[in-house]
């Protein structure tokens, strides 16, 4: 273990002194790539469109005028599209899906538009890196990468037992099938300064966009000097001097060597200076052989071929190493640990704009697929007139938004405001598109007779059930009007497995009653009351809550009916309020709920709630949560959940977009008031809500035999736009006994496992959460999962603690210039699972997994239920209608999610193909967490998976094994040997592999 300290290194400040004797490179010359780059943020300190106008069209014509005179600079090298992706992602807060379908919008913008297929990755900005990145790029086919962003200890030990280059492999992957050639930069930045070698004063002068009477300079004070036949001796043998230098920092004589910067390479001067002076001295060190050199321009794939070369040559092997480059800090103790939760409003919408995208895409591909198979059985006019390439045009709009927000200042939360209004917009507009798209979808699907299907645009014949009204405010649920007509309710399930969950719209009358379409049978349902403030209940609207059973990826109707007196489908919650310290006077009005105010004794004892599986103590005063047990099991713990603020370090450097610099430990949030604390009573949920000066937190238990009773529903509500640098964080306290560890998602693909570490400052030990976090001992784990990614720390022993929001006043000087005071009323989400542990090990495991109700729990908060409802003002609206649409025959695996099925573009034109992408993720999964349900409805079969028994009514033609993102037919010989017939329409998947297949399903 490294120690933490930061000694001066001298001219490579955060390193240390290089030395040479000067014949190293005797035998085998040193070989120098030179690799020109820009690297233009889609949005920072200005919007995308703003960048393109002002820097980015400039950049992309001078290249064209200055690399040749036409456009065979990619067919011959001169020009290289590295990664491919539709931006360079962050990779923190990142969901896997989302990463996926950025990669795969770019690799196929890139085939359709340039004809090219990338073979090199090229991360520079995102700060710190994940493993999961690797093995994408490694999936879809690409070679070899290169990461910038690491913390500068782990970057000196790396440089120190020359392992920056290495093979990168997954920790769960023993067959190192997933290793991935990985070549680390050394210094602390991408720029010209820090990438020639050790010492930036030197290599400062090598930037000839930096010549004296530009615009820029060099800040160590010594100018570039022009090279002439005067010169040209002394500056070549000062360049070769800090290039042998870096080439002491890796094991070839092979040399990368950046040369670029944020949106460099606009002017053409720039084009001019920079060519012509670095062709001089290469000129000059080529020609001189005694100095065993070779120096050129190249591409970064160039670099890696003759990387791979001189290894084949010589025998010199790279380290394989596994883990991820979480929390990076870039000097002192400044961890970059603050954008794990920066804007955490948008962060939200993020996993919003997913979860629409991904049940759109799966609708939207079903949809064309019956139409197909009903016009290859030669039915005519089953299309109506369906929208397929206006909906497609929706769809792609929508996937590049969100591909645009993985970006490394987007969805991170560390641009300007405008900036971030402007994505706001484009989420929030996506969203609206892709609603679209899904009630389009599943009107067509649950038409009785498809040809009767009529585009409406302005009076569509479903309604989604929530309404976001602007960029910047949270979703809220439509009101429906349920008179003495029945209203139709659809709900569609998006993940392939069955669903029971509860289901909860609004309507506007008490007496209302939900009927099964199919069944013709009345569900049993809760009518709550809608809370307009803490004590005082909207008369305009009720909220109406029953569990929906939904088949994989089906749709299923309901009936909403006004209520006769007699009906007792639907009961009413019952309140309990507690305020022992509010003024009497305070009169609360709960309409035609029957409500209670707790008093005396009974005010004391701890507020119960109970399902059928576990059971939840909270604090009569808080509200808040104190224990929890398993009924089946009796397994028992502690866990308090607790709020707290940290203050920004009153040093010079403080907290910002970027970094967390706390002022020390958290202290507890105390309010000046008491909350008010609401206990709602139900036959479908039960909750408990508690209002604070600066959030709503709720506690959730939902009376379900199946898996959504396993876990507790938390969220809040959180408003601190009246404080100053403070942030705001949610603790769970508990008796767990996990030492100083604790576990971490990655992008929802993986968990890594952590330490807190002591010797470390509190900010370093800070990671993110993408969509859950767990503390376990011998015999119990205990998960927090997320709705949102947000920052996670265990400080304490059975602690975790996750950042819900921060507002800071002051810029943190990573170049962003403003504090984050954009805050909103901002919702999070989470869920609680207490499950027993069977396994007593005594050493801690490198790999670890969530248990499959883990998966399925989470997969509960990513991808609800979607309800739609049949707006009655629609001309279509009396059409006979399915009582339900069910396209799979059989639940998927438990462990198979199907991440995507997603519609090829054509490619002549803009519109669909009749190909889609199927794509598999086998999820693994921790057999010894013991209370797997038999509510799961599905079981394993060790990843297989028979096509052709999928579908009800639908067939898989024409598969093709591909590469993940569709550039290259899967190498059959690779990990796919128990998978020879390629034929088949059998698949396997090993545990984590995720896998596209191309079909067309009709
Ligand atoms: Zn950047």
């Amino acid at each position: 273990m490294l120690r933490f300290d930061n000694p001066d290194g001298g001219v490579w400040k955060q390193g240390f002194d290089i030395s040479y004797h000067g014949n190293e490179w005797d035998k085998e010359p040193l070989e120098v790539f030179v690799v020109p780059h820009s690297h233009n943020d889609p949005g920072w300190l200005k919007t995308f469109d703003d960048y393109y106008r002002d820097q980015t069209q400039h950049i992309l014509n001078n290249m064209l005028l200055h690399l040749a005179q036409d456009t065979r600079l990619l067919r011959n090298g001169q020009l290289e599209m590295a990664t491919g992706g539709w931006v360079m992602p962050d990779e923190a807060n990142t969901h896997y899906f989302a990463l996926i379908d950025q990669l795969m919008e770019g690799h196929q913008w890139l085939e359709a538009n340039l004809g090219v297929k990338p073979t090199s990755g090229w991360a520079v900005d995102p700060f710190g890196h994940s493993p999961s990145m690797a093995y994408f790029l490694k999936r879809a086919g690409l070679a070899s990468m290169l990461i910038q962003r690491v913390h500068y200890a782990v970057k000196k030990q790396f440089a120190t037992k020359k392992t920056l280059e290495f093979y990168w492999r997954q920790n769960w992957d023993p067959a190192s099938s997933s290793d991935m050639m990985c070549h680390m930069m050394p210094f602390y930045s991408y720029d010209i300064p820090h990438t020639c070698g050790p010492d930036p004063s030197i290599c400062c002068q090598f930037d000839f966009h930096r010549l004296p009477g530009g615009r820029i300079s060099c800040p160590w004070r010594i100018p570039p000097q022009p090279i002439t036949d005067h010169n040209i001796r002394e500056r070549s043998l000062l360049l070769l001097d800090q290039y042998r230098k870096k080439s002491r920092l890796f094991r070839t004589g092979v040399l990368l060597v950046p040369l670029g910067d944020d949106f460099r390479w606009a002017e053409s001067s720039e084009w001019q200076n920079q060519f012509n002076n670095y062709q001089r001295l290469f000129t000059y060190l080529n020609t001189h052989s005694e100095l065993h050199v070779k120096a050129q321009f190249g591409t970064i794939s160039d670099y890696f071929r003759a990387l791979r070369n001189r290894t084949a040559r010589t025998g010199i092997n790279l380290p394989v190493l596994s883990g991820d480059f979480f929390t990076y800090a870039d000097r002192d103790d400044h961890y970059w640990s603050g954008y794990y939760t920066s804007r955490p409003f948008y962060k939200r919408l993020d996993r919003l704009l997913e979860s629409h995208l991904r049940a759109a895409e799966i609708l939207y591909s079903l949809t064309l697929a019956e139409m197909r198979r009903a016009e290859a059985g030669g039915v005519s006019g089953y299309r109506g007139d369906f929208p397929a390439g206006e909906a497609y045009q929706l769809l792609i709009v929508a996937r590049r938004n969100l591909g645009l927000f993985q970006h490394h200042d987007a969805v991170t939360g560390t641009s300007k405001d405008w900036v971030v209004m402007d994505y706001g917009k484009r989420l929030y507009h996506s969203i609206l598109a892709l609603k679209e798209v899904l009630v389009n979808s599943a009107h067509w699907l649950i038409l009785k007779d498809k040809a009767a299907y009529r585009h409406e645009p302005s009076s569509a014949f479903l309604q989604m059930d929530e309404v976001q009204p602007s960029q910047d405010t949270l979703p809220k649920k439509t009101i429906l009007t349920v008179g003495r007509a029945s209203r139709m309710l659809v709900v569609y399930n998006p993940v392939s497995q069955k669903r029971s969950a509860v289901v909860s719209i609004y309507v506007d009358s008490p007496a209302v009653r939900v009927v099964s379409m199919e069944t013709g049978q009345p569900i049993p349902a809760q009518l709550s009351a809608v809370w307009a403030e803490p004590t005082r209940m909207s008369l305009k609207a009720y909220k109406l809550s029953f569990i929906a059973e939904v088949p994989p990826l089906a749709l299923v109707l309901y009936h909403l009916l006004h209520a006769p007196d007699k009906d007792d489908s639907t009961q009413r919650a019952n309140y309990t309020f507690l305020a022992r310290d509010w003024q009497e006077s305070q009169s609360i009005d709960t309409g035609p709920f029957k409500a209670s105010r707790l008093q005396g004794d009974e005010a004391n004892a701890p507020l119960v709630l109970a399902n059928a599986h576990i059971q939840t103590w909270t604090s009569p005063s808080s509200g808040l949560l104190e224990k929890m047990k398993l009924a089946g099991d009796g397994l028992e713990r502690h866990v308090q959940v607790r709020f707290f603020w940290y203050g920004t370090s009153p040093n010079h450097d403080k907290s910002g977009a970027y970094l967390f610099l706390p002022d020390g430990e958290a202290k507890p949030y105390s309010a000046s008031l008491p909350p008010q604390v609401r206990v709602t009573r139900g036959p479908v949920f039960s909750e408990i809500t508690s209002c604070f000066q600066h959030f709503t937190h709720t506690l959730r238990l939902f009376h379900v035999e199946g898996l959504e009773g396993h876990s507790v529903e938390l969220s809040n509500l959180v408003d601190i736009r009246s404080e100053v640098n403070r942030e705001l964080v949610m603790r769970l306290v508990t008796d767990v006994a996990s030492g100083d560890h604790f576990y971490t998602d990655l992008n929802g693909f993986q968990i890594q496992p952590r330490r807190t570490l002591a010797k470390l400052p509190l900010q370093a030990n800070f990671y993110p959460m993408t969509t859950m976090a767990y503390v376990q001992d011998s015999n119990s784990r205990l998960t927090l999962l997320t709705g949102q990614s947000l920052g996670v720390a265990s400080l304490k022993s059975g602690n975790l603690e996750v950042v819900l929001d921060r507002r800071l006043q002051q810029d943190d000087n990573r170049g962003l210039g403003q504090g984050v005071t954009d805050n909103k009323l901002t919702a999070s989400c989470f869920r609680l699972l207490l499950e027993r542990r069977r396994r007593q090990e005594k050493e801690v495991a490198l790999v670890s997994y969530p248990s499959l109700i883990s998966h399925a729990s989470s997969l509960h908060l990513l991808q609800p239920l979607l309800s739609m409802a049949v707006n009655p003002a629609s001309s279509a609206a009396s059409l006979p209608l399915l009582p339900s649409y069910q396209p799979i025959r059989k639940a998927l695996p438990c462990d198979l999610h199907l991440l995507n099925l997603r519609t090829i573009q054509n490619k002549e034109g803009a519109g669909p193909s009749d190909q889609s992408a199927l794509i598999l993720h086998r999820k693994g999964f921790d057999c010894d967490v013991l209370n797997t349900p038999a509510h799961l409805h599905c079981g394993t079969t060790h990843g297989e998976l028979d096509l052709d028994n999928m579908f009800t009514s639908l067939s898989v033609h024409n598969l093709q094994r591909v590469t993940l993102t569709l550039m290259h037919p899967e190498n059959e010989s690779g990990n796919d040997a128990g998978d020879s017939d390629s034929r088949s329409h059998h698949v396997k998947l090993e545990p984590m592999e995720v896998r596209t297949i191309q079909v067309q399903i009709g």
